[in-house]
């Protein structure tokens, strides 16, 4: 018998079961890492032709790095788009390009298709939009799903031209002065400007495998602390007196 192939938002619907979060609501990533046991998450500055890489050792485990020096809206998309990777690229190492709309092949597009459904199910998306937007775009509007959802400017108009709530031909006039309008209407700048200080750090399974490593006894002192300077965690190495 054949079978259908899933499309690309049926993997989205599945790797948000898998992981354990409700079907249509915004994602919280804070605490991804403790959803994926077999996940280490680094975030550190690399160039701005990068956007973020994945190294797998099997689907769903592995490594997801990300751009730390990019705007927030933008490190969302790149962690949604390489939990593809993750999941269902068969290429153990890949680095991804800063690119949200184009790509170089189909399984960049397929990612960032993914990244899409997975930050913006249809179901969910079209509920807020209808309720808590009145179905009616404007800037507010705009401004109030792009904060729901944590996603940058142009990955929001892509969503919404997607689901033809936005004509493409009036997508560039919502592209202009994003930070300054944004600020006006009291919302923070982080989801569209790049931070002052991109910071280093990892997450996830790698610094539980080492400080577990260490207290049993199987690498010393000395080992811990410098696999842990490896992945940026001085703050664990040279740790500060905790407040009450
Ligand atoms: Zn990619």
């Amino acid at each position: 018998m054949k079978t259908s192939k899933p499309n690309i938002s049926d993997l989205a619907d599945k790797v948000r079961r898998l992981l354990n979060y409700d079907a249509n609501d915004p994602i919280d990533f804070s605490d991804l890492c403790s959803r994926n046991p077999n996940l280490t998450i680094v975030e550190r500055p690399f160039s701005d032709k990068t956007s973020g890489m994945c190294i797998k050792n099997e689907p769903g485990s592995g490594i997801i790095a990300i751009n730390s020096s990019m705007p927030l809206g933008r490190q969302h998309f790149t962690l949604a788009h390489e939990l593809y990777h993750l999941y269902f690229t068969e290429t153990p190492f890949i680095v991804c390009p800063d690119d949200e709309s184009s790509s170089q092949n189909d399984e960049e597009k397929k990612a960032n298709e993914f990244a899409m459904f997975f930050l913006m199910p249809n179901y969910g998306f079209y509920g807020y939009f209808e309720d808590m937007c009145g179905g009616a775009l404007t800037i507010d509007t705009i401004l109030k799903m792009e904060h729901y959802y944590q996603v940058s400017r142009r990955a929001l108009l892509s969503k919404l031209c997607f689901l033809k709530l936005l004509d493409p031909v009036y997508k560039e006039q919502f592209l202009v002065n994003i930070v300054r309008t944004a600020s006006e209407k009291g919302y923070p700048k982080n989801l569209y400007q790049s931070p002052c200080f991109a910071q280093s750090t990892t997450y996830g399974k790698y610094v539980a495998l080492v400080n577990d490593l260490f207290s049993r006894g199987v690498i010393s002192k000395q080992k811990r602390d410098e696999l842990l300077l490896d992945a940026y965690r001085d703050d664990i190495v040279f740790p500060q007196p905790e407040g009450k």
